[in-house]
């Protein structure tokens, strides 16, 4: 009886709770993810930057962050989509190449090449899609492609000669973004992704005049996304999140160093390779030919002073950059200030990327702000891989495997949690009082049902005791009465 009246409460305890109104859970906030291509980390120095400025005053900034090797725009910004080193989610260069037939494709022709990008990654517009969010994408790189059979479902590729650099444009996006994309369609992430400074940094190099005059059209720019999203009455529900795929370091000519002209290195031959890319800046791979490959490892090794030359294997595990088919078996890097040229000097710009990620001129900047960012607080520097996690966390989202924590920007966030864990954590606590006092509740019941039953059974034997000892006296008395006789 005891035991089916305390199973009995077990089940209707959780009800206990329920006339009390559960709390409102408060609507989950959006993401901006917006991407500067090759903002260097210290571009806001030799300029004056007010809007970034602000938004750091309102927001959170880091003193800088490291990109993952190769440091280059489509696998760097693959990186920020889902978390994953280059060697994890295979977006493994700017060009599609095949070995075979020799064919390769340009950064632009790349972006359609589905299974290049839907290589086994998920970027976190699908994930949030596949999570009942809604996503957006405008010129971010891997926006074209498709994924599982699913495309980033509302979205804008650039055209194929697009000017990336023209400011009347990038007002026309933003403000498709803030009034369509995140007023009208109500979209929860959207990325955003804009061709400069990488080309004035490029074309002129990261300490010319023209970098640093694209540095403040940045900057204005930054104003023009924050009081955008003030008209749309976004600004209270909003995260924005501002950072770029990579930095951008000088290029050292003739005359000031030795180039790197790999024909001209003895025991050197293309005719030994079968496949290559080379003339990409600072970095290159190599196939070589059947039985070439000591060969042709030998003599590009130790060859010149700047040039870095691993077999696949070798590569130092730091990079993330060796364990994937597509990475090709040799593989050569240049100290930052250096490119590699196959035959001949072919390359003219006066800056470049795709060096070392532990070198300083390779990081970009970071900077955040939203109702789930403290305010005026400078971070310490963090991994880009670490950018994924953070996004999930504050979309509510279950993040795929990957290679980032959210340990690494947990400080950033107000009460070091976002709005929806809160809310989660809110709502638990809550049902823990109701339960709390359903159980005290239900230990009462029993309690008093213990005693009313104690009492009863206690009444019941005296009166049995009480029967008994008349039937005793009763038999008693018969003996008597058959003694007696
Ligand atoms: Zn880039």
């Amino acid at each position: 009886m005891l035991l089916t009246v305390c199973v009995l409460l077990l089940l209707v305890s959780p009800t206990l709770g329920a006339p009390l109104s559960r709390p409102q859970a408060k609507p989950r906030n959006k993401v901006l993810l917006v991407s500067f291509d090759g903002f260097r980390w210290d571009y806001d120095r030799d300029v004056d930057t007010p809007n970034l400025d602000t938004m750091a005053q309102d927001g959170v900034k880091a003193t800088y962050v490291t990109p993952p090797y190769l440091t280059i725009t489509s696998p760097a910004h693959f990186t920020l989509l889902t978390g994953r080193y280059i060697e994890s989610h295979g977006v493994i260069h700017n060009i599609w190449f095949n070995t075979t037939t020799q064919e390769k494709k340009q950064y632009y022709m790349t972006q359609f090449v589905d299974e290049y990008w839907d290589n086994g990654s998920l970027p976190i517009w699908i994930t949030a899609q596949r999570q009942g969010l809604k996503a957006g994408s405008l010129h971010f790189p891997g926006t074209a492609a498709t994924y599982k059979g699913q495309r980033v479902e509302v979205n804008q590729v650039e055209p194929r000669f697009y000017d990336y650099s023209n400011e009347t444009e990038w007002q026309i996006n933003i403000d498709t973004v803030m009034g369509s994309w995140f007023s009208q369609k109500d979209l929860d992430f959207v990325s955003l992704y804009f061709g400069e400074p990488d080309q004035a940094g490029h074309t002129y190099g990261p300490d010319s005049e023209e970098r640093r005059e694209m540095v403040k059209q940045v900057d204005r720019t930054v104003g023009y996304i924050r009081s955008t999203a003030k008209k749309h009455g976004l600004t209270d529900r909003l995260n924005i999140i501002i950072t770029a795929d990579h930095g951008m370091t000088t290029v050292l000519r003739k005359g000031l160093v030795k180039e790197i002209i790999l024909s001209q290195i003895p025991g050197f031959s293309f005719r030994d390779i079968k496949f290559h890319l080379v003339d990409y800046g600072p970095s290159g791979m190599m196939l070589p030919k059947e039985g070439m490959l000591d060969k042709v490892y030998k003599a590009l090794k130790g060859a010149h002073p700047n040039l870095h030359v691993y077999k696949k294997e070798d590569m130092p595990g730091r990079l993330h950059y060796s364990n994937h088919p597509r990475i090709l078996p040799l593989i050569l890097y240049a100290d930052p200030g250096y490119v590699i040229n196959g035959l001949f000097p072919v390359q003219n710009s006066k800056g470049e990327h795709g060096f070392d990620n532990q070198a300083m001129d390779m990081k970009p900047f970071f900077r955040a702000v939203g109702p789930d960012f403290r305010k005026n607080l400078v971070v310490g520097p963090f991994e880009t891989v670490n950018v994924y996690p953070l996004m999930c966390h504050l979309l509510g989202i279950t993040p795929d495997p990957n290679n980032g924590s959210l340990d690494a920007t947990r400080n950033m966030l107000v009460s070091h949690k976002d709005t929806g864990t809160h809310e989660v954590s809110k709502r638990s606590a809550q049902s823990n009082v109701f339960i709390g006092l359903a159980a005290v509740a239900g230990f009462l019941v029993v309690i008093f049902i213990m005693v009313i039953s104690i009492y009863k059974r206690r009444k019941d034997n005296q009166s049995n005791i009480g029967q008994l000892s008349s039937e005793n006296k009763d038999k008693e008395e018969v003996a008597r009465k058959q003694t007696s006789l």
